[in-house]
């Protein structure tokens, strides 16, 4: 038997289509016959370069989901079968400090961040290999495969995104005693902000009023199929006083957001969240844009406005969007499957924002 992956050999070049051996389990891990691989835009990202200090070759994917082909012999494998229906928890720290011990791996005393797909192949081949057992999460039968491999990154990071404003929304919505009042505005309704529509609906107070903003009007339409109350057009073209105009309308009686969750992150929309934030509002930035922007301290201070930064969540929470999406009050955006030999091709297009939803290789059918 042989295995196929898509390795990335060099930036900017397409994946070489490599056949080898199966690998056989590690010290303490396993090996999964991987189902699905969903493209990330750190895909886009690494791959062209962008993160280029990751070393190379490398196969790329780290939102994987499949079937435990084997597992080391000396590990107590009771949680964890061969045969199992799994996801992959693709990142890990040092795994001795005291938060990593905690499953606060993204808070790494030592700093230490490894991850399936960046530092270690990931899941754009049909076998892969996992060191540690304990970033294995076994998937209900009701949770569709294509589904799973997406919980891990972008589920988890919208998850933890809405669960970082949820102290500050209760906080509002005690006060005011008006929950219809409390805007929190989502900022981007891609693969991310879908997710995080219907669990701001599910975690957050009942009947919040949730108003999503974005520069694409077919993606908005979408969001509000999936639940939000409003939404604003960003439109590159009109100026900024007018946006904050029409996004303090769309919150309603407050005139103001109480929280909102920026998942573009460019100077751009941090300058406008900043506008349109009630006084004691939540600024939670996601993603990774690599942009730079400029904060008015003055009022930022006056405001008492809080910003909180919001990488991908714990297992714990994993655990609790698992739950969310198992009882279906969660469901996937719309997922496009592609073969593991287009694997570039369609990262291209993601590249240049032609993918609607989430991209996922289907690398074996999980029947196999
Ligand atoms: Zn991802
Ligand atoms: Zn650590």
């Amino acid at each position: 038997m042989a295995r196929r992956s898509a390795k990335l050999v060099k930036f900017n070049e397409p994946f070489d289509l490599v056949t080898d051996g199966i690998p056989s389990a590690p010290p303490g891990g396993a090996v999964l016959k991987v189902h699905f691989a969903g493209l990330c835009h750190s895909d886009v990202d690494i791959s062209n370069g962008e993160k280029s200090h990751y070393s190379l070759p490398l196969i790329l994917g780290h939102e994987v989901s499949g079937r435990v082909h084997s597992i080391d012999q000396s590990v107590d494998s009771s949680d964890i079968k061969v045969g199992d229906r799994v996801m992959v928890y693709a990142i890990h720290g040092c795994g001795v400090c005291s938060r990593c011990k905690v499953d606060k791996h993204t808070y790494c005393l030592n700093r230490v961040r490894k991850a399936i797909g960046f530092t270690e192949d990931g899941g754009f081949s049909d076998y892969m290999t996992v060191t540690d057992l304990s970033l294995l999460m076994r998937v209900p039968e009701t949770v569709a495969m294509d589904t799973a491999c997406l919980l891990p990154c972008s589920g988890l990071t919208s998850y933890n995104a809405v669960m970082s404003i949820l102290p500050t929304v209760q906080e509002f919505v005690k006060d005011h005693g008006v929950p219809e009042d409390c805007a929190v505005v989502l900022v981007g309704v891609g693969g991310l902000g879908l997710w995080a529509v219907q669990i701001a609906r599910e975690v957050l107070p009942d009947g919040i009023r949730i108003v999503c903003a974005d520069r694409d009007i077919e993606k908005l339409t979408t969001a509000k199929a999936m639940g939000c109350d409003e939404v604003v057009h960003w439109d590159d073209n009109e100026a900024e006083d007018r946006l904050i105009t029409v996004t303090t309308q769309a919150c309603g009686r407050l005139g103001r957001a109480v929280a909102a969750i920026d998942f573009v992150n460019t100077s751009v929309t941090f300058s406008l969240v900043e506008s349109i934030l009630i006084w004691g509002g939540i600024h939670a930035t996601v993603g990774v844009s690599g942009d730079t922007a400029s904060l008015p301290l003055k009022s930022f201070t006056v405001h008492q406005h809080r910003a909180v930064g919001v990488l991908v969540g714990t297992q714990q929470q994993l655990k609790e969007l698992l739950k969310l999406v198992a009882d279906g009050k969660v469901k996937a955006p719309p997922i496009t499957h592609h073969p593991l030999e287009n694997a570039w091709h369609v990262l291209q297009d993601l590249r240049y924002g032609k993918v609607k939803g989430r991209a996922v290789l289907e690398v074996s059918k999980p029947s196999e």
